[in-house]
């Protein structure tokens, strides 16, 4: 690969740049190791030139695909008929300062990561519970990425895209992006090509506020508590690595989309219910009276342990919640795995999970 994400792929793909583009297998962008052909793959690495490639092919009126790192995709072994636009502009700056914060544009083509790390060592905070997470800047307002407590929504200020039907570029305040849980107006939709996003960030190098327990435990610290930057980057980094939640070209665990299915969110009236049969549900309480259970525990829970295994993939044998190509799998087999443990889930809970990756080209 010649690009900033090849650190994300294996030996095994490298020769895939001597195929032609056309008959480019997608398996080579995605952290999973699997989708079909393309119709046609362009590499963009300037903003304008990525607005040209959509612009073209929504005037031809082609199938058109957006891929940076491919981390969140789950692509159908027949490939995707069209156009996909690999996403690799760059470029970090700092557009306004002052009052103890920073605001810093990302470019979309970024890698997250490595925005994480340096915003990290120049002391500003906003970001650090989110490091390790792999993909491109671009994509974290897709599906308001988060973890370890911290939610891209909480420090996005401005998203900077190209609108396919109004043909202009924009800039999306927060309200006009429909934050969610693992949601937005981006996600499932094709209108708009991210080009670059500003993050507020503080500098005074402190974390901000530690918000998940088991995070919270690790520090030595209280919820609540700041710790240093760099601290907190540290350990998230040390707790995802152990669950297989950082990408490593050799560990076969992460060769997935971090977690397949969100977490479920129910009536509360429902969860009541639930637990008469089933006490000892660990739960949250989400938004407008409703519960958040545990996905992981109820896949464990409906008797799918860690390393449950298909045809070529299987749960990760370090995290529930991660479906992974062991390196013979393909695309069917990972979703005969998805589907049966949702079924599973279903029957003995009554409870519904939802992928959380963007499918292409399958039926789930
Ligand atoms: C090991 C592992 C751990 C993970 N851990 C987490 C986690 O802790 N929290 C979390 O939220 N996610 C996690 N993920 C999921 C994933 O890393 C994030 O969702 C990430 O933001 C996806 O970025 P990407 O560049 O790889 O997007 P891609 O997979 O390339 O694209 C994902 C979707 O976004 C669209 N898209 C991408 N870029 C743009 C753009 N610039 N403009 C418009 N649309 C775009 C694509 O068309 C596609 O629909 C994990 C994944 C893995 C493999």
């Amino acid at each position: 690969m010649p690009d900033a994400y090849a650190d994300h792929l294996t030996d095994d793909n490298s020769e895939a740049d001597a195929v032609p583009a056309a008959d480019r297998m997608l398996a080579v962008y995605t952290t999973l190791r699997l989708g079909g052909p393309a119709g046609t793959v362009t590499t963009a690495v300037e903003t304008d030139e990525a607005v040209a490639v959509v612009r073209k092919a929504t005037a031809e009126g082609r199938p058109f695909l957006i891929l940076a790192g491919g981390s969140n995709v789950v692509i159908g072994d027949a490939g995707f008929d069209g156009e996909v636009l690999v996403l690799r502009n760059r470029g970090v700056e700092v557009v306004a300062e002052g009052d103890g914060e920073v605001v810093v544009r990302v470019a979309a083509g970024e890698p997250w990561d490595d925005f994480v790390g340096y915003a990290v060592a120049n002391g500003w905070s906003g970001v650090e519970c989110l490091s390790g997470i792999p993909g491109s800047a671009g994509a974290t307002p897709i599906q308001n990425v988060g973890a370890y407590g911290q939610e891209v929504e909480q420090t996005i200020v401005a998203v900077h895209a190209y609108d396919r039907v109004a043909d202009e570029q924009l800039v999306l305040t927060p309200a006009e992006c429909g934050f969610g849980y693992r949601s937005s107006v981006f996600k499932h939709s094709d209108r708009h090509l991210v080009t670059a996003v500003d993050f507020r960030l503080a500098t005074d190098g402190l974390s901000a506020p530690i918000r998940y327990a088991e995070l919270a435990r690790q520090l030595g610290a209280e919820a609540g508590d700041r710790v240093p930057v760099a601290q907190a980057r540290q350990t998230v980094l040390q707790l995802r690595a152990g669950k297989g939640m950082v990408l490593d070209p050799a560990d076969r665990d992460t060769w997935s989309v971090g977690s397949f299915f969100t977490n479920p969110v129910v009536p509360a009236a429902f969860f009541a219910e639930l637990t008469t049969t089933r006490g000892g549900m660990p739960h949250w309480p989400g938004e407008n009276g409703t519960v958040k259970i545990p996905a992981a525990w109820l896949i464990e829970n409906a008797g799918f342990p860690k390393g449950f295994a298909g045809a070529g993939v299987s749960i990760s044998t370090k995290h529930t919640l991660a479906l992974t190509n062991r390196g013979s799998g393909d695309t069917a087999a990972l979703l005969d795995l998805a589907r049966t443990i949702r079924d599973g889930v279903r029957d003995r809970f009554g409870v519904e999970l939802h992928p959380e990756p963007v499918l292409v080209g399958v039926e789930f």
